[in-house]
């Protein structure tokens, strides 16, 4: 992807605050962060999002987040420790190149993710437990 922000910067062509790379993922601190650390984990290879990844990318992802959060945690003495990653614009992805948010929570810091809790009801757990398992 010529035209990609994150390609480019997962495979070096434009500098950036690397806190770790192999072969198939870079690791950068984020340029607006939400809390001291917050940093983004990208794939080398592009794919737009969680339905464009293949599985493999994503179950080493998922295994990164955890090294990440452990070595960041120890080295950042945060006391907690959010996993975020967004798919399509209702969701909140600016950036349309697969990325996991790694954000290092602190006590009483300003960091605000969340929702109102709604209910759910009878009639909607079934009708989702129907629909999604027709899918799977
Ligand atoms: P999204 O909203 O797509 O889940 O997250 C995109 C993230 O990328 C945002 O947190 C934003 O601050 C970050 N970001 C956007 N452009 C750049 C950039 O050029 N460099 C870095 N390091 N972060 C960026
Ligand atoms: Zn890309």
């Amino acid at each position: 992807m010529s035209d990609c922000i994150f390609c480019k910067i997962a495979n070096g062509e434009i500098p950036s605050a690397t806190l770790y790379e192999d072969e198939k993922f870079r690791v950068i601190l984020d340029l607006g962060p939400a809390s001291k650390g917050h940093a983004l984990i990208l794939p080398k290879a592009h794919y737009a999002d969680i339905y464009e990844i293949e599985e493999d990318a994503a179950a080493s992802a998922m295994v990164l987040a955890k090294k990440m959060a452990s070595a960041m945690t120890k080295a950042l003495g945060c006391s907690g420790f959010n996993i975020v990653q967004n798919n399509g614009t209702s969701a909140g992805q600016t950036v349309f190149h697969f990325h996991v948010h790694l954000i290092p929570r602190y006590d009483n810091d300003q960091v605000r993710l969340g929702w109102t809790p709604g209910k759910l009801t009878d009639e909607m757990r079934d009708e989702i437990i129907t629909e999604v398992k027709k899918q799977l």
